[in-house]
């Protein structure tokens, strides 16, 4: 039997960890248990956020434990792997994140779990498809962090450039979270007002929304070479998505979903708009994408349908 909001978070690492350390903050969450194979480590972040509990939002219970307390998690969250490294692209810790990946997913099935799985480790889009694969459960029921960071960081600099607030600003990231992302801007709206429409008006330059896009692309690395890795971003986002989950909201965030003849491809995990409830991702949004779009999106799934081939099958098939 599922407990309500119990989540387990698996890798209790920078990004692990901020996700963990928000929830005493934003509340939703009544039972948190970290897993690491560093067991040590789980136990002093389990501790650490102990201390914070009396000025915490709500009540909470929150331990280390092992997998057998994923049997009654309504979600686990997994952020275990090794981070991007300078100079280190996410598509590099490819094979060794999936054999991990793999591992962690049989164990939380042999609990018996049987309820959302949420993938932040890299490359997520990837390791989503592995571990959907792994546990064997409904497509709708695996998703992973996708695009959601990218997205924040599009609305984010879009918001500075306009001197909009953030919550007006709608305007996606798709594709792999990675380098062959793209922007359909043609579906980006300011309030309910096409983004190019306003471009136009104010004479703004076109070519500031690829710098904008450029910026976003480059931010991981930019984040990466200053401080070595990226977790409070993130951290927050997949706060926003297990609250999303928790709450049956039908809020609608740029998730690895699974395509199922969805965008022209299937038997893949990439980043579309889709709409987020209780039982994970409900529906996907498809957007009419221009011929410019669906290039862009083609590509990006090709490239990860190459790795998928060339890379992450072996894993899946070997013992
Ligand atoms: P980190 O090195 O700080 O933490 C990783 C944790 O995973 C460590 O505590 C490690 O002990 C644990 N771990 C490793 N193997 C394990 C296993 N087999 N079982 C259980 N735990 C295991 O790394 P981080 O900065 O927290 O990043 C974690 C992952 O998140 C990386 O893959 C990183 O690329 C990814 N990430 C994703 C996004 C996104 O937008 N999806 C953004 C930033 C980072």
């Amino acid at each position: 039997m599922k407990k309500d909001r119990k989540v387990v978070l698996v890798g209790t690492g920078f990004v692990g960890m901020s996700m963990a350390y928000s929830f005493l903050t934003s509340g939703g969450v009544d039972e948190l248990v970290l897993i690491d194979v560093d067991k040590e480590k789980a136990i002093g972040e389990a501790m650490d956020l102990q201390h914070g509990l009396p000025y915490a939002r709500n009540k909470m219970i929150i331990k280390a434990g092992d997998y057998s307390e994923c049997s009654d998690a309504e979600i686990v969250v997994i952020t275990a792997g090794t981070a991007q490294k300078p100079g280190q692209s996410r598509l590099d810790m490819t094979a060794i994140n999936a054999k991990i990946m793999k591992s962690i997913v049989s164990e939380i099935m042999k609990s018996g779990f049987d309820g959302v799985l949420l993938v932040a480790s890299n490359p997520v889009d990837l390791m989503t498809y592995v571990a959907w694969k792994t546990s064997g459960l409904p497509q709708n029921r695996v998703l992973g962090s996708g695009t959601i960071l990218d997205t924040a960081r599009l609305r984010y600099l879009m918001s500075e450039y306009l001197n909009v607030s953030t919550n007006n600003i709608h305007a996606y990231l798709m594709g792999e979270h990675g380098d062959s992302s793209f922007v359909p801007w043609t579906h980006a709206y300011i309030g309910s007002k096409s983004l190019l429409e306003i471009i136009d008006e104010k004479g703004h330059d076109l070519n500031d929304l690829n710098d904008i896009y450029h910026q976003v692309q480059q931010a991981a690395y930019e984040i990466i070479d200053r401080k070595k890795a990226t977790y409070y971003g993130i951290g927050l986002a997949l706060n926003r998505l297990v609250l999303a989950i928790l709450n049956d909201e039908h809020i609608i965030m740029t998730v690895s979903a699974y395509m199922d003849n969805d965008y022209g491809w299937e038997n893949l995990y990439i980043g579309v708009p889709a709409k987020i409830g209780h039982e994970g991702v409900e529906e996907i949004i498809h957007l009419p994408l221009n011929e410019v779009d669906q290039a862009k999106f083609d590509k990006s799934a090709a490239t990860l349908k190459t790795i998928l081939e060339e890379t992450i099958q072996p894993v899946i098939v070997s013992e």
